[in-house]
């Protein structure tokens, strides 16, 4: 079952220098009690899209298409049932667990207010109950509910904020490089921990990461991005497997230092999505470009079962 559909979703930023393009032409799509991983260099519009999902984008921000999710399109719904959706149905976390959780209140405290947030009559025992259940799934003890957001670590932090974002058992969790201020260690615990939640409640995970290890490991579908546009995506195997667009191969060809599971650039450099290349706008970086890679955007093909890719060495 679709539990998200996006297609043709454009997201542009008014600048003073002209306008940015960090989305473009975006089709993606979602089952239920799937991980579709998101990767990308950074500023490629990973973040940008998965704010557009939960309509968190700031108002120098224009967005067009459509994001079909719970029986609503998330880009022309009005503030009200946004509203309902965000926090309830769909919920994001962020990479930084310490700017999201305030000094000053309590564990028990943070989930009173989102629940009140959003059900002003909770009552206290009932948003308690329902918090120690959160917190047990993450594994914190729900006894350490008075304690401060300081009194945790890093690892233990960043599980209080999954366990906020699955406070209303959403069927739908946007992770923006959640892990990336964690160790290695710890990274993979929080993820390990993601993916059994996942299961359990039976929700579709959007993994935002550069991290191609990753999302070998917990997703199941991906989706490269590359200067706003989805160059290719595909089940995860297949993917690894036999890669199609160059800069896809780019990608997984630098990621063969294991240590750091980092990814390694691609000689030369991003483009500035003021002033993108024209045609396909990995030509300047490309190994294979080829004259009519300068002309027009390469339309998006289906070289393969369940893989697009938009690249012209893959005509329609
Ligand atoms: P990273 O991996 O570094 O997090 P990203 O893939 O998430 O990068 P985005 O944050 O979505 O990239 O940014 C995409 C593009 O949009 C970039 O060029 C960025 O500079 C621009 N951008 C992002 N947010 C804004 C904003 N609020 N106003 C103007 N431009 C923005
Ligand atoms: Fe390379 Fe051309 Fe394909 Fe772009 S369209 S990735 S430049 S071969
Ligand atoms: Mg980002």
């Amino acid at each position: 079952m679709t539990l998200l559909d996006i297609e043709g979703l454009n997201v542009s930023y008014a600048s003073r220098a002209g306008p940015i393009r960090a989305v473009i032409s975006a089709d993606l799509k979602i089952e239920a009690g799937q991980t579709l991983g998101l990767v990308g260099e950074s500023g490629c519009g990973k973040s940008t899209l998965g704010k557009a999902i939960l309509r968190i984008l700031p108002d120098t921000a224009t967005v067009t298409g459509s994001i079909r999710f719970a029986g609503l399109d998330l880009v022309t719904a009005e503030e009200p049932a946004l509203r309902k959706i965000r926090g309830r149905n769909a919920s994001l976390i962020f990479q930084d667990p310490m700017t999201r959780l305030d000094p000053l209140m309590t564990v028990r405290h943070h989930f009173l207010e989102l629940i009140r947030a959003h059900e002003p009559d909770a009552d206290e025992d009932d948003a308690m109950k329902r918090t120690r259940r959160v917190l047990t799934a993450v594994r914190i003890p729900p006894d350490r509910l008075d304690q401060f957001p300081h009194e945790f670590s890093g690892g233990m932090r960043q599980r209080i904020m999954i366990a906020l974002a699955l406070v209303f058992n959403p069927t739908l969790l946007v992770a923006d490089e959640p892990t990336t201020s964690l160790d290695v260690i710890v990274e993979a615990q929080i993820l390990q921990l993601l993916d059994s939640i996942k299961n359990e409640f039976e929700m579709g995970v959007l993994l935002i990461t550069h991290n191609l290890g990753l999302i070998a490991e917990y997703a199941e579908e991906m989706a490269v991005m590359y200067a706003g546009h989805i160059a290719e995506r595909g089940p995860v195997r297949d993917v690894f497997k036999e890669p199609l667009h160059p800069y896809t191969k780019g990608l997984l060809d630098s990621v063969i230092d294991l240590e750091t599971r980092e990814l390694h650039s691609i000689p030369g450099q991003p483009p500035d999505l003021l002033q993108p290349p024209s045609g396909c706008p990995f030509h300047p970086r490309c190994p294979s470009a080829m004259p009519v890679c300068t002309g027009a955007f390469p339309p998006t093909t289906r070289p393969r079962r369940d893989r697009t890719v938009a690249c012209y060495l893959y005509p329609g």
